[in-house]
């Protein structure tokens, strides 16, 4: 059996280019004992895989040269050397970025698709809408009447995070890159003001849209992004650090916020976090928001690229800010 899978070509250097892929045809074996074949249907892209692509030890190890990336990905299974799992069953792991994966049943989930479609396992019922359940709740701990500033606030994270925020009686600032976006939070997602961080410097369109200040900041950007909230957050506010994606491209460490001194004075607790320290909370997880997107009170988009050959362009594109909601690649 002949499948496509994309390989890392070279390591970029700024922002990543179309060459720094390839896109290359390979045998896939049978499944062997504890062994699955899948189809992959849906593949996810993620900011974390730009970090893959550079060769630094992190949380995760880089991508290999020549080898074909990962990430989380969705499909059929269609030859299985398990008992537990059969042919027909949908399942999610992490052997994206390629049409058939060939799996150790060990690492591999099986999705329901009657309670969701399959691309929602890799958006608002996965790893991005639990890490907006997690960061918010546990990292942030949100408390009853908290002024909740968000960044990347259209994306697959920030979206949930603003909702479940709202839906917690919060009051919710976001911050996106389009006026485009900024419409879709205010008035479809319920945001009470929202602001398109290119109209200025940050640290003015936030004072504007908060005045009086704010409890919560959940960082998906980083840089100055972060700086402004610094200045914006109220004595024993509170930061969720999840992304810094301003910084993914860049080639030289940029100097850290000029005011974080205010964080001592304000009694700020400033906390990182991983999501996948949490996948314990993913049942939990599941069935609050779960229930939230039955009752129609919790809404996703999707940007959906087609076909294997158009998932680099993907990458490139989620980091330039061309999605809402979730970054997809939609194999068939
Ligand atoms: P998104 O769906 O939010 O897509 C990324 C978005 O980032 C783009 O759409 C773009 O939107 C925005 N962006 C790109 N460049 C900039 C910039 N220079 N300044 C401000 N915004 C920018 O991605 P995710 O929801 O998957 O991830 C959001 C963040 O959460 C990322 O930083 C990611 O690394 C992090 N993350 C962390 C996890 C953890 O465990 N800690 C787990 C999952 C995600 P716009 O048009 O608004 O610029």
């Amino acid at each position: 059996m002949k499948s496509r899978e994309v390989q890392l070509a070279a390591r970029p250097a700024g922002e990543p280019k179309t060459s720094d892929f390839r896109v290359v045809e390979v045998d896939v074996p049978d499944p062997g004992p504890g062994e699955l074949l899948v189809r992959n249907e849906w593949m996810s892209v993620d900011p974390y895989m730009r970090g893959r692509m550079n060769d630094v030890q992190s949380y995760v190890p880089p991508f290999k040269l020549e080898q074909p990336l990962e990430g989380g990905a969705v499909g059929e299974v269609v030859a299985s050397g398990s008992e537990q799992i059969t042919p027909g069953q949908r399942v999610l792991h992490n052997l994206g970025w390629r049409e058939y994966a060939l799996v150790n049943a060990e690492h591999v989930q099986p999705i329901d698709t009657a309670l969701a479609p399959a691309s929602a396992y890799l958006s608002v019922l996965g790893m991005p809408g639990l890490t907006a359940y997690v960061g918010l709740l546990e990292i942030a701990g949100l408390k009853d009447g908290d002024a909740v500033f968000v960044s990347a606030a259209a994306g697959a994270v920030g979206s949930i995070v603003g909702q479940i925020a709202k839906l917690k009686g919060s009051w919710v600032l976001g911050s996106a890159g389009s006026e485009e976006k900024v419409t879709y939070l205010l008035r479809d997602l319920g945001f009470d003001a929202a602001f398109n961080y290119r109209d200025g410097p940050v640290h003015a369109l936030l004072a504007e849209a908060a005045p009086d200040g704010i409890d919560v900041y959940f960082d998906n950007v980083g840089g100055e992004h972060f700086e402004a909230a610094l200045s914006a957050l109220r004595p024993f506010g509170r930061v969720a650090m999840c992304g810094a994606i301003s910084l993914y491209n860049a080639t030289e460490a940029p100097p850290g916020p000029r005011n974080l001194p205010m964080a001592i004075g304000k009694r700020l607790t400033l906390r990182g976090f991983i999501v996948s320290d949490h996948f314990q909370r993913m049942g939990e997880f599941v069935q609050e928001v779960g229930g939230w997107l039955r009752e129609g009170r919790l809404h996703y988009r999707e940007t959906v690229v087609e076909g294997i050959q158009q998932a680099p362009e993907a990458l490139i594109g989620l980091l330039r800010g061309e999605n809402l909601g979730k970054m997809l690649v939609h194999l068939g």
